[in-house]
Parts: structure tokens; sequence; C-alpha cells
């Protein structure tokens, strides 16, 4: 008999105690974002999908090197350097440089070693695909379109929540001054030759 109300105490005891719980959480401050429509909260030194500045590539396979799943793909035609007159990438063609984000574990580890600071982690959060194959980004592709960090899927619609809107044009507005630049990556090129010096003038007597 001491058994039986032994378990009823017990049950109501383990009810009140999870009916708390619920309670204490329906006035506690809600976390839950109504994502896409409302922007996600990201910390200022968040580490999205990858920002990369091909300009200024040189193609030296550092990053490459120091990525530990190797997920990271360069090919090009010559050796390239800085242009210290224009801070340009010069030299062979930068024919590929590509990102595989099924293997990318997001650690940053390639952005250290880059002699020239042109790839980074950037703060676009949103790759989802329809194939193992799209999640391979090819960022001199992107570069022939003027981009330099992809976008969503969803991002490419007309109709897009305010944050979203800004956000792109944010993208936008970053690699609109390199567009030509990018585009002269992806081609062999030499050092601009310095601009011949004005003849000196006719001395007077
Ligand atoms: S973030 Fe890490 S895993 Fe991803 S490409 Fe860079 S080094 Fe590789
Ligand atoms: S991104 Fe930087 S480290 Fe990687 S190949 Fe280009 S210059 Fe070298």
């Amino acid at each position: 008999m001491g058994r039986y109300f032994a378990d009823i105490w017990d049950t109501l005891k383990t009810i009140s105690i999870g009916m708390g719980i619920t309670l204490k959480y329906c006035f506690a401050k809600t976390v839950t974002v109504q994502y896409p429509d409302m922007a996600p909260v990201l910390q200022p030194r968040y580490r999205g999908f990858h920002w990369f500045e091909a300009e200024k590539c040189i193609a030296c396979d550092q990053c490459a090197k120091a990525c530990p799943v190797d997920c990271i793909y360069i090919e090009k035609t010559g050796a390239r350097k800085i242009d210290k007159a224009t801070g340009e990438a010069i030299g062979g063609a930068l024919t590929r440089y590509a990102i595989d984000y099924s293997k990318c574990m997001f650690c940053a580890l390639c952005c250290e070693p880059c002699p020239t600071d042109c790839i980074h982690m950037g703060n676009n959060h949103d790759l989802s695909a329809f194939t193992r194959k799209e999640m391979v980004v090819e960022f001199t592709d992107l570069a022939k379109e003027g981009k330099q960090t992809p976008e969503p899927i969803w991002m490419q619609k007309e109709k897009l929540p305010a944050w979203a809107e800004e956000r792109k044009r944010q993208w936008q507005d970053r690699a609109a001054p390199v567009k030509d630049a990018m585009l002269r990556a992806l081609q062999a090129s030499e050092a601009k030759k310095p601009a011949p010096a004005a003849p000196a003038p006719a001395a007077t007597n």
C-alpha cells in the first residue's frame, strides 16, 4: 500500500518539475529567428563562406597546403606575382580557384598563411545545393560575374526581405571597384611599363 502512494507522489512530483521548466521558458526571451524573413544574428568574427580576391591571388598554393581536408583546388598557367605598381597579381592566368564546401569545416586555416591577404572567411552562412557537385564553388567563375563570394540560391529571387537586399548590395558594392581587375587576373598579363620620363627642358642662356 505504501509503495502505491509513493508511486503517485513520484508521478506528481516529476510532472510538476517538468511543467515548472516549461512555464519558465514560456516567459523567457525568444531566441528563435524567423529566417529568412528575419536576418540571423552573426557574430563579428563569424566564419562563413569565403571571400576571395582573385585580383590579388598569386596562386602560390599556401592556402591549399594549409587546408587540413584538401578541399581547395588551384590551377594556373604560369608563375604569378604582385605588381608593386598596381598591387595586382600578374603573370600566368589564374584558371581555377575552387573550394569544395561538402568537405570544408570553416576552420580559417587557409586564410592565415596567404601572403597577399586575398582569402577571407565571409559572412554568407547559407549555401544549400541540390547536388554534391554544386557544393564546389568555383571562385574564378564568380569573378567573371564580378562576385567575390557565392550567393545563396534563394537570394537570386527578385523579391527578397529587406535585410537580404541590403546584404546582397554590400557584397556587390565591395566587389564592384575591382571588377575589371578580377577579370584581368583570369588572363595572363605582364607588369605595366612605367610611363616614359618627360624630356628635360632645353637650357637657356
Ligand atoms: S576553412 Fe579550413 S577546411 Fe575550409 S578551405 Fe579553409 S582550411 Fe580548408
Ligand atoms: S589565396 Fe593566397 S595563399 Fe591561396 S593561392 Fe592565392 S595568394 Fe596563395
